[in-house]
């Protein structure tokens, strides 16, 4: 047998830290990463055949479960007719009505292969569509690693951002302005200094690179409000929370608190793919009309669309479209949730919880934090010391204190019960 630590020695040599995205390492809590041998249902298992009940989900897309009996059919017949053809298939049609079918606020989708490219083309869109260039975005929020989106806040609104990442040029994110989440007096401020200028506002409705924060209602309705006056595009990143918060994605939430409100471009990707490289930008039939070749905004792909991508996400798409899928999921998810709760305040360590549909998160602090800062608060080696108690007792939780979980429609109640059992005895070690 080969150990995780043997695999990790050996992919060091030839991978850079050893993974081929960063979190992976598990740098932030420390220790040897497992390396994924298989997995089905809620359930995965390391090179050393350890079982583990996982809550990652591979970071969001697998919300039936790995091996879904239906998504393993539509995959493996799609295969057998063709990996790729560079030209267009009748399922990526589809697979675009199925999206627009949930979600009222778009008419048009282009499919593409990853959330980052997604993001970065739906900013383009949007300065392409409003001839601006100046982005607003929230510190926290994760949109991808497109150059000018690596970006932190600058000393003031006047000032723009600096690069979060070695290899892009100040002048890239020069027109990048990060403001702190769910802080109305700062959107306020940068409007009324650089109204005229901005193409669009981006957010994660559901932050879920921050651990999970909500952005208030207030605020997203005034941020739609501003981007009205002036003229902006309102830009919903739900490469998380689309089908994975409610069937209609996190704006039918923010749709049901604020009558009429819709954002001007959605963003997905995670859950559409079913755990393959797809994701998605979308819009009005006004805005898309911009694209190429319609428009004059570019944007292109060799593998979007894929044939075998397009069928995992319709096979998943069909299957969460269920009656009654995402209340189960919900209740699921809810009862994970408040059973950690439970343990956590029988042990008297601060804890407090939230949750929509099969996304959660957790915070070892007493109440929900509003933005990034206070969640970076968090006693970090005490996170650690409760990630690998969880690890140890073969619960697999997100390697890092600012990012969600995710429960999927194949985690039992035996399995919930076993995750608030091994919590419960962490929390007594904490
Ligand atoms: N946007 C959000 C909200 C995300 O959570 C992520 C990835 O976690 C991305 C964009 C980037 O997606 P990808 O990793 O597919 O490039």
């Amino acid at each position: 047998m080969t150990t995780n630590d043997q695999l990790f020695e050996r992919a060091r040599q030839v991978i850079p830290g050893g993974v081929n995205s960063p979190v992976r390492a598990f740098r932030a809590v420390g220790g040897t990463p497992r390396f994924i041998a298989r997995a089905q249902g809620a359930y995965m298992w390391d090179a050393e055949g350890t079982q583990y009940i996982d809550y990652i989900g591979s970071w969001g897309p697998m919300i039936l479960g790995h091996g879904h009996p239906a998504v393993l059919e539509a995959v493996q017949k799609a295969a057998v007719e063709g990996f790729s053809f560079g030209a267009p298939t009748e399922r990526e049609v589809e697979l675009a009505e199925e999206i627009i079918r949930h979600v009222p606020s778009i008419e048009q989708v282009r499919l593409v292969s990853s959330g980052t490219e997604a993001g970065m083309s739906a900013i383009r869109l949007a300065r392409g569509a409003t001839g601006r260039s100046k982005i607003i975005k929230f510190e926290g929020c994760y949109h991808g690693h497109a150059d000018a989106l690596l970006v932190k806040a600058g000393s003031g609104l006047a000032t723009f951002g600096h690069p979060t990442s070695a290899g892009v040029p100040a002048e890239v994110v020069q027109h990048t302005l990060v403001l702190e989440y769910n802080n109305l007096e700062q959107i306020e401020e940068a409007f009324t200094a650089h109204g005229p200028e901005i193409a669009c506002v981006m957010i994660e409705p559901i932050a879920g690179n921050m651990n999970f924060v909500r952005a208030a209602v207030p605020f997203v309705r005034r941020i739609r409000e501003l981007c009205d006056q002036h003229g902006a595009l309102f830009i919903f990143d739900e490469v998380m929370t689309g089908f994975r918060v409610a069937p209609g994605s996190a704006q039918s939430l923010y749709a049901a608190a604020i009558p009429g409100f819709r954002p001007d471009i959605s963003v997905f990707g995670k859950v559409i793919g079913g755990g393959m490289p797809l994701a998605a930008f979308a819009s009005s039939r006004r805005i898309m009309a911009h694209l190429a070749p319609l428009g004059g905004v570019y944007q292109a792909g060799t593998l979007s669309g894929n044939p075998v991508a397009t069928a995992c996400g319709l096979a998943t798409l069909r299957e969460i479209s269920r009656p009654g899928f995402f209340d189960a999921l919900g209740a699921k998810t809810r009862a994970l949730v408040d059973g950690l709760k439970g343990a956590a305040d029988a042990a008297g360590v601060p804890f407090c919880v939230d949750s929509q549909g099969g996304m959660f998160g957790f915070f070892l602090m007493p109440e929900l934090p509003q933005n990034y800062t206070t969640v970076m608060t968090t006693d970090q080696p005490r996170f650690n010391r409760f990630f690998h108690g969880m690890l140890e007792r073969g619960i697999y939780l997100a390697p890092a204190l600012y990012e969600a979980g995710f429960v999927s429609a194949a985690h039992t109640d035996a399995d919930i019960a076993a995750t608030v059992a091994a919590a419960a005895e962490v929390f007594r070690t904490l």
